[in-house]
């Protein structure tokens, strides 16, 4: 068989620990055999992050935003304890941090649905794509312990000295004050994220705030999604046939329980926070979450929504047995290539990504899982395979797809 041709390179970030080693088997197995793959390589292992203080996470973003698509493996975001282990330099910024600040991107979540891990919301039959603004609202607060009696203001002072006031409290005695902050530019970025992405996945997108009590600060990001959405989508969602859908907060959780699931769900930041983790657990597990970042100017990097799996790498290191996952990773892969193959009207990299995707959920449908997905699943008749054996797995029945 002749491997699939690619006109245009995808960035390729390698990354850290098991999920390296993952993502050296997927390309073996999955990928190679079949694509004559191109990629633009870069290594965002933790030691080459050091070794080139960090300007390769610089540089696979700015490839990113040339090529317009990329395919991420997890990476080690460093602590005090990484600092030892890898003798680092510098505590280097999670690369996924700095290529979001450079993409000016939004994330979106969403599960994969297997038949035999059922989401524990009965009604959930599609997935729920989470998408959460990253900037701002309490993650960049400032806060004041008040101790006792006094009065606490909020003041603007503009550039040519004039003063905004408002009193938030007179204190009678001790007590709390947080002041938070979010830009224009930012709230319009995430909406043109938000509504570029839901053309894309032809899905309905809805979004929730405050607006009854936050009447400034709740109420812009209302107006900017409207504005935004009138001027620049509204003919473009019509003729795709989808709906953008406003609501508060508390109205959207309640429908979200009981909706059928396929759409997305857009949150300001620690609405996101809260639910992403609450909609990924009740799908199943992280092992089954795929993520996008996507900027307002419709640049993808596809990746899963776990880490390294560290735990699981000490073992790989001591020659023991590990039964790992590799699914969402497989998934940020068959992202990237299908939005590749769509850009480069390259519709035999596209059936390539449909039937690897299709391969991989037929091998667990048919019983043949990691251990993660053996622990949760509703089948019965269940094989736990090791990491290179489930991959291996999926190479069978994808031979079977493309024969
Ligand atoms: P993690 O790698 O997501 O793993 C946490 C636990 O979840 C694992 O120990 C494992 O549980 C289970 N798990 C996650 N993915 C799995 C998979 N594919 N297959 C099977 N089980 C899976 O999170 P972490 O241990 O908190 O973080 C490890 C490193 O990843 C950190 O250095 C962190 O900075 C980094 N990280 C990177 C990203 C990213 O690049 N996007 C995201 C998050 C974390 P059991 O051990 O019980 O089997
Ligand atoms: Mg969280």
């Amino acid at each position: 068989m002749d491997k699939i041709k690619m006109t245009t390179p995808l960035v390729e970030m390698d990354g850290d620990e098991m999920t390296r080693i993952l993502w050296k088997m997927i390309k073996d197995e999955l990928l190679i055999p079949y694509i004559d793959l191109k990629t633009e390589y870069y290594d965002l292992g933790l030691e080459y992050r050091n070794e080139t203080n960090d300007q390769v996470t610089v540089d696979s973003a700015n490839a990113t935003l040339k090529y317009g698509v990329a395919v991420k493996c997890a990476t080690i975001t460093p602590n005090a304890a990484r600092m030892t282990e890898y003798n680092l330099k510098e505590m280097w910024k999670s690369p996924n941090g700095t290529i979001r600040a450079m993409l000016d991107g939004t994330v979106f979540r969403t599960p994969i649905i297997v038949k035999g891990i059922e989401p524990c919301v009965r009604n959930w039959e599609k997935p729920i794509t989470l998408a959460r603004h990253a900037y701002g609202d309490v993650y960049k607060n400032v806060e004041i312990k008040v101790p006792g009696a006094g009065k606490a203001e909020l003041v603007f002072t503009a550039e040519d000295g004039s003063e905004t006031r408002e009193v938030i409290h007179e204190f009678k005695g001790a007590g709390v004050i947080q002041g938070m902050h979010n830009t224009d530019k930012s709230i319009s970025s995430f909406a043109r994220a938000c509504f570029s992405y839901a053309l894309d996945l032809k899905q309905d997108i809805w979004f929730a705030t405050k607006d009854t009590i936050s009447k400034k600060y709740d109420h812009t990001f209302k107006d900017i999604f409207q504005e935004i959405y009138d001027a620049e989508y509204k003919d473009k969602f019509e003729e795709a046939g989808i709906e953008y859908f406003y609501t508060l907060i508390d109205d959207a959780v309640a429908r979200v329980m009981k909706s059928k699931g396929g759409f997305i769900w857009a949150c300001k930041n620690y609405d996101g926070d809260v639910m992403s983790d609450m909609v990924s657990s009740a799908f199943g597990s992280l092992a089954m979450m795929t993520s996008v970042l996507v900027s307002p100017s419709g640049v993808y990097e596809y990746e899963a929504a776990h880490g390294t799996v560290q735990r699981h790498y000490y073992k790989h290191l001591k020659g023991e047995e590990t039964s790992t996952n590799s699914v969402a990773t497989i998934f940020a892969w068959t992202g990237a290539l299908r939005k590749r193959g769509e850009l480069d009207s390259n519709k035999a990299l596209m059936d390539f990504a449909d039937a690897l995707e299709k391969a991989t959920l037929s091998t667990i449908e048919s019983g043949k899982m990691t251990k993660d997905l053996a622990l949760i699943t509703s089948l019965s008749d269940v094989t736990v395979l090791n990491s290179q054996d489930f991959i291996k797995a999926i190479r069978e029945e994808l031979e079977k797809l493309l024969a």
